[in-house]
């Protein structure tokens, strides 16, 4: 019998996500599988809550992967915290804000919108027109839009919601390990991310915390959480000191997680940050040095997703096929209005080195010429 698995070529990942992932951590991923309760795996699982504290940079005591990838880390959010009929804000300007609209408005919230264009960044002085105007329980916002490439005034936008009764909740999926996230200090109450991104482990978990202000959201609830699996209520008494069975963990991805954390943390999130930003200058020299230019503004251009505008004369995807089949290296195209206009050149995590930048100009180089 053939085993499809013996054709997986090595391939230089170097779009929206997956990233590449170290050695170590598919070392991490093998290791003896321990019982989701035993003695040493609770060991591990304290640890892995400091970590991802550290990376955050907030002092939250319900800070943990929650099991499914990042997508399950929006759905946790919102399912958690909407009870049907509260007011929502989502500020929109990609994709991942559009998922937000749609979850939120599946659990019954009313949601408005602010929608800005797609390639730019959020406004904060229309989002505090509009939070003036209005009493919102929840103003939601995309850190790193991966769909465009540009990185939002999470900051900024913090400051204006401040101490009000207002949640404030952040997608940082593919912001956290890339960029720096200080989720205490801007003021979030709810932050979620996933692994396969700048975390550089394979897809499959979502990091998220919460604040006290945010359980405090959750502890009044006057209906349950309308999912079981996410219910947050139910997966603290697991990851708390109580070790309530909920579900069982998914033991080798957390090994996975902790040794991607371990690698961050010991590289230093400074150098690693610097690292980022240093191999996606390096790129867009190169690349409008071949005459190709970037959808986003350099102010507000992620470092870990470089949004490209694609040559008119050229068909983009043939030349993706090309990058895959001649060169072993994977870059994503445009999505929903974006569409055949972009590519997305991921510089995520492990993936972000001067050597893989060079590797793909030479490529598309070649392949353009
Ligand atoms: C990738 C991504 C998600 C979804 O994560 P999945 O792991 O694909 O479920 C959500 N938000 C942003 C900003 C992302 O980049």
């Amino acid at each position: 019998m053939k085993n499809l698995l013996d054709g997986i070529e090595e391939i230089l990942l170097m779009g929206p996500g997956p990233s590449c992932v170290p050695e170590e951590v598919y070392k991490a991923l093998s290791k003896k599988t321990l019982g989701h309760l035993d003695p040493y795996f609770l060991e591990i699982m304290e640890e892995l809550k400091d970590m991802l504290r550290k990376m955050m940079n907030t002092k939250n005591n319900l800070t943990i992967p929650i099991s499914g990838t990042g997508s399950a880390g929006m759905e946790t959010s919102f399912v958690n915290l909407i009870e049907p009929g509260d007011r929502v804000l989502i500020l929109l300007n990609g994709v991942f804000g559009m998922r937000m609209q749609d979850v939120a408005t599946r659990l019954g919230a009313h949601v408005d919108v602010l929608e800005f264009p797609w390639g730019k960044s959020v406004i904060p002085e229309v989002v505090e027109k509009k939070v003036k105007e209005n009493s919102y329980k929840i103003v939601a916002v995309v850190h790193a839009e991966t769909s465009t490439g540009v990185r939002n005034p999470v900051d900024e936008i913090g400051d204006i919601l401040g101490d009000s009764e207002t949640i404030y909740l952040v997608d940082s999926v593919t912001g956290l390990g890339g960029i720096e996230v200080r989720m205490d200090d801007w003021n979030i109450d709810v932050l979620y991310s996933g692994t396969q991104k700048c975390l550089s482990c394979p897809p499959g978990l979502a990091p998220l915390s919460f604040s006290d202000r945010a359980m405090a959201k959750l502890n009044a609830r006057k209906t349950k959480v309308p999912n079981w699996y996410l219910d947050l209520t139910m997966i603290a008494n697991y990851w708390g000191q109580n070790r309530v069975y909920h579900h069982t963990a998914p033991v080798n991805m957390l090994y996975g997680l902790y040794q991607a954390l371990f690698l961050i943390l010991e590289e230093g999130p400074e150098n690693v940050f610097r690292r980022h930003l240093d191999a996606h200058k390096m790129l867009v020299a190169g690349l409008e040095e071949i005459g190709l230019k970037m959808l986003v503004e350099e102010k507000w251009r992620l470092p870990m997703l470089n949004a490209v505008c694609t040559p008119d004369n050229k068909d983009e995807l043939s030349i993706r096929r090309r990058l895959r089949s001649e060169h072993k290296i994977e870059i994503g195209g445009g999505l929903g209005p974006l569409s055949g206009k972009i590519w997305r050149i991921g510089l995520m995590g492990h993936t972000a080195r001067q050597e893989n930048v060079s590797r793909l100009l030479r490529a598309l180089k070649s392949v353009l010429s």
